[in-house]
Formats: structure tokens, sequence, C-alpha cells
């Protein structure tokens, strides 16, 4: 079984984001990217299915401007067997709708064959939540979201998912798209060694127009900004005075 994990570069999660001057974006000038967090749980997840002999090959896909080439290095030096770089953009700045994602998933799956695709809930820069639910209902395949469990028997994906309030457990025929959520494991870290020579490896190259997929962006960002700064608080001496201040601002 071949199981395809799409990884998307984004800003690294520990970079504290600044916002463009004009409001047209995030600042990526000199910023640190690296592999969406969830997408390393992902691959983590496949490469473990690999190691069990659950699976024979795991394909990383990425979408974007070339840079994307550093985040399939680190999927090969992490364990994947193959990497495809789809060329979509020369501004590092533009970003793939989910939309367009799917789609040119959908096209490298309809090439490729794989029984299970694992991608991660959300991309942690724009926080759409949508493309591994767009993929699905493009296929016609089942799909469980925001897994933290799973397992493989028979045909079947077994996924334990994080809803509100609880796990449920439910159960979809292969092939299937499965979307992973923090709990699901700890993901490895891509050795020094490994990361050299995965920069030998061959990365797959494809561009969005040899997938016949058309990516003008169909949103129009109106503008960015900054989260509203925190009201610095008051400490007060006792309970009754907490609940004199709240009825004060019709709180209680
Ligand atoms: P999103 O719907 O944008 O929050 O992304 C959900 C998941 O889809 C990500 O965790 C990735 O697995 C995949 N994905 C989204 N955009 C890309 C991209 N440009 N390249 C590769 N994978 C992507």
């Amino acid at each position: 079984m071949k199981v395809l994990v799409p990884v998307k570069r984004v800003v690294d999660s520990n970079v504290k984001i600044r916002v463009a001057a004009d409001g047209s974006g995030v600042d990526l000038a000199n910023v640190k990217m690296s592999m969406n967090p969830f997408d390393e749980i992902a691959l983590e997840e496949a490469i473990r299915l690999k190691e069990a002999q659950l699976a024979e090959e795991v394909l990383v896909v990425s979408i974007g401007a070339e840079r994307s080439q550093e985040t399939l290095r680190t999927a090969l030096a992490m364990g994947a067997d193959r990497a495809l770089l789809i060329d979509t953009t020369d501004d590092v700045h533009a970003d793939i709708e989910p939309l367009a994602v799917a789609k040119l998933l959908k096209a490298v799956i309809d090439d490729e064959q794989p029984q299970l695709v694992l991608a991660g809930k959300q991309a942690i820069d724009n926080d759409m939540n949508a493309t591994g639910q767009m993929l699905a209902a493009l296929l016609g395949w089942p799909q469980a979201t925001f897994a933290s469990a799973l397992t493989l028997e028979d045909g079947t994906a077994r996924v334990t998912r994080e809803v509100d309030g609880g796990l449920q457990t439910i159960e979809v025929k292969l092939p299937a798209v499965v979307t992973v959520d923090l709990r699901l494991n700890e993901p490895r870290y891509a050795s020094l060694p490994n990361l050299m020579k995965a920069k030998k490896k061959p990365v797959e190259t494809k561009s969005a127009g040899e997938l016949g997929v058309d990516v003008e962006p169909r949103l129009e960002i109106l503008k960015t900004s900054e989260p509203q700064t925190r009201q610095t608080g008051e400490v007060v001496p006792d309970v009754d005075a907490l609940f004199a201040k709240l009825q004060e601002r019709k709180i209680v």
C-alpha cells in the first residue's frame, strides 16, 4: 500500500509573526520556515505504518514555490521514500488556496493510486482546515478528520477522532483521507546525517499547468492585522471587591 502525505512549508511555529506594514499579509523576510507541525505528525504516522509493514511506500507532496523543496528534503530525511514538488508560483508570499491544493492532490492521486492520504488537520499559517475534506469530496473517498489514533486492518482504517467533549471512533473503508490531530504521535527529528543524505535524493517536480489545474486565487485578502493587545489587569484585595467590580461592569 502506498501512503501519500501532503506537507506544507509554513512559518515555524516558534516564530513571532510580524504583519507586513501595508497589511497585505505576514512579513516573511528572514523568517524561519518549517514543515507544518500537523504534517510532521501525518508523516510520522505514515513512516510508522511502513515500519510496521502495513505500507510499502510513503510519498510526500508539497505545493508552492520552489523553496518547498526544503520541506520535502526534511520529509525524506525523516523517512519518506519519494518526494514530489508541485511548483505553482515564483512568489514565496503566494498562498495556494485549499480548493486548488485539493485539485492538485487529486490529480497526483489519480496518477499514483495511493490507498491512504494522511494530511494535517490544518495548516498553521492560514488555519483553513479544509484541504483534506475537499480532497475527500473530490475523490469520492471517505474521510476521517482530527485523528488521535489510527489502526489499519483488512482494508479498513479505524480512527479515533477528537471531537468536542470527547473522542469518537469510526471505521472508514480504504482508500480514504485521514487528517491528523496533535495527539496522534510525537514526530521524530530528522537527524543531521539523514538531512545531508536527503540533499542528494531526487525531488520530482511538476507544474500546476501539467496537472491541468487552475490555481488562481478565489479569495481576496482585504486586510491582515495584529491581534488587539490585551488590556492590563487590575489586582483586587478580596472577593467582595472583585464582586463589586463585576457588578460595576454589569458582568454579574
Ligand atoms: P488547510 O486546509 O490549508 O488548513 O491544510 C490542511 C492540510 O492540507 C495541511 O496540513 C497539509 O497536509 C495539506 N496542505 C495544505 N496546503 C498545502 C500545500 N500548499 N502543500 C502541501 N500540503 C498542503
